[in-house]
Parts: C-alpha cells; sequence; structure tokens
C-alpha cells in the first residue's frame, strides 16, 4: 500500500472510530455495570478470556440483581466476541466495550462494541467496570497526530528519538571525548584550540549519523524533525549542516533545553508546544489556501454535497476535502415513479423529513437503509475513484470556513466540469 492510501485510510478509521466513540460516550449505565477492556496486540486472547471468566465468577457477589445480571450478561457478550480472535489480537490491540445502557423510560438495551487495531497501539491490559464506558485512552489516541524526530545535544552527550503522538519514545544516545576548555599545561594553545574542534566536528557527525541512521528510512511518514540544546551547540549543529538534507529540510524549530539526557527529549517536546500546534494543521492549512485560491482565481474548486457528488461520481475530484466535525446523514429519496434520486442532507439527530420529488411531485418515502452517513457515502465513491479523502481540522480559520460557509464538503477537481 502506498503512504498515502495508508494515510488515507488511517484518516477514514479515524473518523469511525470517533463516530463510534461518539456513540459510547452517550451510554450511561444505571449502575456499575459497563464494561471496558483494553487488550494490547501481545496479550494472548486465552488470558482474556481467562480474566473475563474471573470477573464473571466474582460478579456474582455483587448485590443488585440487576446490577449483577447486567454485568454477567456483558461479560458472556464480550467473551463471546473474543471467540472470533486467534491466540493473539490483531495489530495494535483491541478494545472491547459491553454493558446494559439506559435507554429511556426505565428499559435498558444490551450494547456491545468491538474496536480493532486503533490507530496507536493499546499500551497495557485494562479492566474496567463502571457507570460509563472507559472512553479517554482511544480518545487520546485519535487525538495523537504525527511523527516528529527528536535531536538533543550539547557538546558532551546527545539523544534522538521520536515524539509518536503525545508518546516520547527515546532511541539511540551518544556522549562525546570532546576535551575541556583547559588545556594541558605542555600543550600549545592553538594545537589545543584545532583538536578540540575536530573533536566536535567529530561528535555532531556521530550525532547526525545517529539521526540520519534513525530518521532518513522514516523520512516520508515524518512531520517534522525538532532539535533542542544551549546555543551555540544546535545552531552549530545545525549551520553545519551535518543532517541528511530530507531530514535538515524537515527541521521545523530548534529550542533551548536544559538538560541533554533522556529528559531533555521532554523538554525539547514542551518547548516545541506552539511550533507543533503549527506544524499539525500545516498540511490542512496549505491545502485550504489551494482550495481558495481555486476559487477565487482559478476554476478547480467545488464544494457542497451535492456538486462534490456530482464531481465524485464524474471522477473529476483529486481531493476531497471534508471537515473534521462534521456530522451528517444523507437520505437518498429514489422515485419509484419517474426514476429520479433526490438527496438531501441533515443533522444526524434530526428524523427523516417527508418529501416529494423533484422531477415528479411523487410523495417519495425513505426507509432506514436510504439513509447513510454523509461522509462514508462520498468516500465509497471517492474510493471507486481513486480520489484522495482529506479531514480537514477546524482549528484554524479556512478550516473553520470549511465547515461553517461550505457546509463541510468540498472538492479539489483534476480538470473543471462546469458543475
Ligand atoms: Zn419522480
Amino acid at each position: 500500500m502506498s503512504q498515502e492510501a495508508e494515510q488515507e485510510q488511517s484518516d477514514r478509521k479515524k473518523y469511525e472510530f470517533r463516530k463510534v466513540i461518539e456513540d459510547l460516550k452517550n451510554y450511561e449505565g444505571s449502575g456499575t455495570q459497563l464494561v471496558t477492556i483494553y487488550v494490547p496486540e501481545d496479550r494472548q486472547i486465552s488470558d482474556v478470556v481467562a480474566h473475563v471468566t474471573q470477573e464473571h465468577s466474582e460478579a456474582a457477589n455483587i448485590k443488585s440483581k440487576q446490577t449483577r445480571t447486567n454485568v454477567q450478561d456483558a461479560l458472556t457478550s464480550i467473551k463471546d466476541r473474543l471467540r472470533y480472535y486467534d491466540t493473539y489480537p490483531p495489530e495494535n490491540g483491541i478494545v472491547l466495550f459491553s454493558g446494559a445502557v439506559d435507554s429511556g423510560g426505565g428499559q435498558t438495551e444490551m450494547v456491545t462494541k468491538v474496536l480493532e487495531s486503533p490507530p496507536q497501539p493499546v499500551e497495557s491490559f485494562r479492566y474496567h467496570c463502571d457507570s460509563d464506558f472507559l472512553t479517554e485512552p482511544l480518545e487520546e489516541m485519535l487525538a495523537d497526530k504525527g511523527l516528529y524526530g527528536l535531536v538533543v545535544l550539547d557538546r558532551r552527550e546527545a539523544n534522538v528519538g521520536w515524539l509518536k503522538g503525545k508518546r516520547i519514545e527515546p532511541v539511540k544516545s551518544a556522549s562525546s571525548l570532546v576535551p575541556g576548555k583547559q588545556r594541558k599545561g605542555g600543550q600549545s594553545a592553538q594545537r589545543f584550540a584545532r583538536l578540540r574542534l575536530e573533536a566536535i566536528d567529530n561528535f555532531y557527525q556521530e550525532v547526525a549519523g545517529m539521526a540520519n541512521d534513525l530518521f532518513v528510512p522514516k523520512r516520508h511518514n515524518v512531520d517534522g524533525i525538532l532539535v533542542g540544546g544551549p546555543s551555540p551547540t544546535k545552531d552549530e549543529f545545525l549551520d553545519g549542516d551535518y543532517l541528511h538534507h530530507e531530514i535538515q529540510d524537515k527541521v521545523i524549530g530548534k529550542f533551548d533545553v536544559a538538560y541533554t539526557d533522556e529528559s531533555g527529549l521532554k523538554d525539547l517536546v514542551d518547548n516545541a508546544e506552539d511550533a507543533l500546534a503549527d506544524a499539525e494543521v500545516m498540511k490542512d492549512k496549505q491545502v485550504m489556501e489551494e482550495f481558495f485560491e481555486e476559487l477565487n482565481a482559478g476554476e478547480l474548486a467545488t464544494y457542497g454535497f451535492e456538486q462534490t457528488r456530482e464531481n465524485l461520481v464524474m471522477g473529476s475530484v483529486d481531493r476531497l476535502l471534508i471537515s473534521e466535525d462534521l456530522r451528517k446523514d444523507v437520505i437518498s429519496y429514489a422515485c419509484t415513479e419517474c426514476g429520479n434520486t433526490d438527496r438531501e442532507v441533515l443533522d444526524r439527530r434530526k428524523s427523516t423529513p417527508e418529501h416529494t420529488c423533484s422531477e415528479c411531485g411523487v410523495d417519495v418515502e425513505a426507509t432506514d437503509e436510504d439513509r447513510e452517513d454523509a461522509i462514508d457515502h462520498l468516500i465509497e465513491i471517492a474510493e471507486q475513484r481513486g480520489t484522495e479523502t482529506k479531514f480537514i481540522s477546524t482549528d484554524f480559520e479556512k478550516g473553520e470556513q470549511l465547515y461553517n460557509a461550505f457546509g463541510g464538503f468540498a472538492g479539489l477537481l483534476r480538470y473543471n466540469t462546469g458543475v
């Protein structure tokens, strides 16, 4: 799979996950009866089943009969789902949710959801039984964007590592043989200074080699490189072009840090907070700039659900732009009288309205099957036509405009279709 396709798939997956989480957050159990289990990929399924069995028998001690029954039902349902897996869970693990939720009017309804392969690995096994589902760890994963390379150095030591979402991963360290500023007796000052500069240069080369080894193979997935250290070390290091040129081009900033050991990596990330926030929306900003340029002076922009859809069907859309905050359904009203199909986009919480065919005026009924998630509807067409889908954040002005002024749907075209 190409990297872009991979990225696209993960964007779509994130969208699917976000939807499920929003649903789960709305549920409430009447007692401590909603079960959530996070399973890392290296945890054997049989271990999880054993744990669930154990919890099931312990639940027998719950005093309230209703809560006891509900918890045991939830656990049984989870055990049923676990039977679909072999020895280990799929990549990045699984998260299971099950429980009897309030469905209004004193009634409860059993809900079971399984999320496979979240965008980041599940880090540790967690069993959670409460009056709501535990969604925070998943939400954090979804908020996590980006992969950044980290380098901290002074003339004595250096550390390189990754920032993956919010996680800092130290990978390698080096220490130098650069002599202190004080020369030994009998050494000429000139010779000492030259040797010292050579040692510094060697150390920078070693650090760059370490950084290049780590970052170059991932250079197409890396969103940026952060460099930290005291002055003038980090400046010398960057100005001296020690890094591979493709890595050098990805440096998004240099920052003062107090330490250059592993804790310096954390220091670096803390100090780079603003630069990281900018970098996160940078790609979104660029594509929206392009959209507005086309809108104002070109002819390769389209927006609104119906126009965007029509262009998509024709295969003329290069990139489909969807606002990340959008939660809409689309209803397709297929008229049996004249064969025309009208579509209406509406808020997810609104019920399906009555409709008369725009061509022949006959009343058209829509069933549940005629109603679907508007984003899924467009992405499905996009995938058939080889169109790339981009979710655009609303954390910047033009991103907000996509949501407010353009209905959340837009496209950059390969060629103008006159639609
Ligand atoms: Zn009709």
